[in-house]
């Protein structure tokens, strides 16, 4: 067969494929608004292609994930972090037949609302936001694809499938939040999206463990304190003896990974085997998570995230780093809700209306005639939850230090 391949083949090639418990493209809630379908391209690899091309997936190349790129530069960010979770969610598919291409997008847009500064950005987001409702990067993340990328003309939003958009709101705690209502009927998450959910994990125990070491704040001789770190290293031992430093760090680092991805794919074909899971239908009814560690792994994972809690999200250089960016978001915060002509102009519509603004709206895209009109609490938000670390340092130095020359 050498012909170019069709929507249709491809759709014909999943029916051959998956599994039954996978989630078929063919079987989709669909989108919003409805759309043509693509000549040889199915729902869900659109989906994957809307995500990697949106403003919000480019900046998480400037976005914290533990360390703030003034650190080092080697370390993960936001994005890299992301291709570490998409590519671990794209295995453990492929190798269960699960619906790789919905796990990927899944993946690839899982972080998509975190606001800059991590952890500290978010609470940062949320105290300034409580009487608003509050912050969620989830929820945010949601709100990004559905109305806030302003990539077509017909429609706010990326407009992506049913089952992309509710693994966001799966993950969020606020289930009671507004925008949670139209995933309520639709039952529990699918594999893929669980998947995603898990190896996120999977990721950052180990990034973080590699990236604390190469930027010092942790040593190898405090990880031996480690069960899971120094039953991985007797492993590397086992199969190629006499590393240290370096070297024996990364194969330590690649056994952690393989570990726990192996753990994973067994005791999820035996969770899937042992509830007799036969149908998509049976994954939404199922009430226990279908993927996941073993008793074992999960009790090794859990004393790698104690150590990395105490010694490297408390070191007191991420300490310093967390509280700057804190400081920074909650200063502009208060400084453009005191002064919104401070805000460029898209998101001034976003709370006047297009008409308040004075020049002529740009043709098709005024985001306030596509987009319900928000508070100016929630438009700052949302404006600060977008930007990139660097760039809310560069704000933050161009509106408090104009002196400075940058
Ligand atoms: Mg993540």
């Amino acid at each position: 067969m050498s012909s170019p391949i069709t929507t249709d083949a491809w759709l014909a090639f999943e029916d051959g494929w998956l599994a039954p418990y996978a989630m078929p493209s063919r079987a989709s809630r669909g989108r919003k608004h409805p759309e043509t379908d693509h000549p040889f391209r199915s729902l869900y690899q659109r989906d994957r292609e809307r995500v990697v091309h949106c403003t919000a997936f480019r900046r998480m190349t400037g976005k914290t994930q533990v360390l703030v790129a003034s650190v080092n530069d080697h370390h993960r960010t936001r994005l890299t972090h992301t291709l570490e979770v998409t590519q671990l969610a794209r295995t453990v598919a492929r190798r269960l037949r699960l619906n790789e291409d919905l796990a990927e997008a899944i993946a690839l847009a899982h972080d998509i609302g975190h606001p800059p500064f991590g952890h500290a950005g978010e609470d940062a987001l949320d105290e300034c936001l409580k009487p608003h409702g509050g912050f969620d990067h989830n929820l945010f993340g949601l709100r990004r694809v559905d109305e806030l990328e302003e990539r077509y003309p017909q429609f706010p939003g990326l407009n992506l499938s049913f089952e992309v958009r509710e693994a966001f709101v799966q993950h969020c705690g606020r289930t009671d939040a507004a925008e949670c209502a139209e995933f309520r009927d639709s039952g529990g998450p699918l594999l893929e999206a669980q998947i995603a959910d898990v190896v996120d994990s999977i990721a950052y125990d180990t990034h973080d463990t590699d990236d604390a070491l190469g930027l010092g704040f942790i040593t190898m001789d405090e990880l031996c304190r480690v069960e899971f770190w120094t039953r991985a290293a007797e492993r590397v031992h086992a199969h190629t003896p006499g590393l240290s430093d370096g070297p024996l760090r990364v194969a330590v680092v690649r056994e952690l990974l393989a570990w726990q991805v192996t753990d994973l794919l067994e005791e999820t074909a035996n969770r899937i085997a042992s509830a007799n899971v036969r149908s998509v239908e049976d994954v939404r009814n199922a009430n226990t998570p279908l993927v996941g560690f073993t008793p074992n792994v999960r009790c090794l994972k859990a004393g790698l995230e104690r150590f990395l809690h105490q010694r490297v999200y408390k070191h007191h250089r991420v300490l310093r780093m967390t509280a700057n960016g804190k400081r920074i978001l909650q200063t502009l915060f208060a400084e453009y809700v005191r002064s919104p002509a401070l805000l460029p102009e898209k998101h001034l519509r976003r709370w006047t209306g297009a008409d308040a603004i004075i020049g002529p709206p740009p043709p098709g895209w005024v985001t306030a005639a596509r987009t319900r009109l928000d508070g100016l609490e929630r438009v700052v938000g949302d404006y600060l939850a977008g930007m990139t670390d660097r760039f809310a340092q560069l704000e933050y130095r161009r509106l408090f230090l104009p002196s400075i020359e940058l």
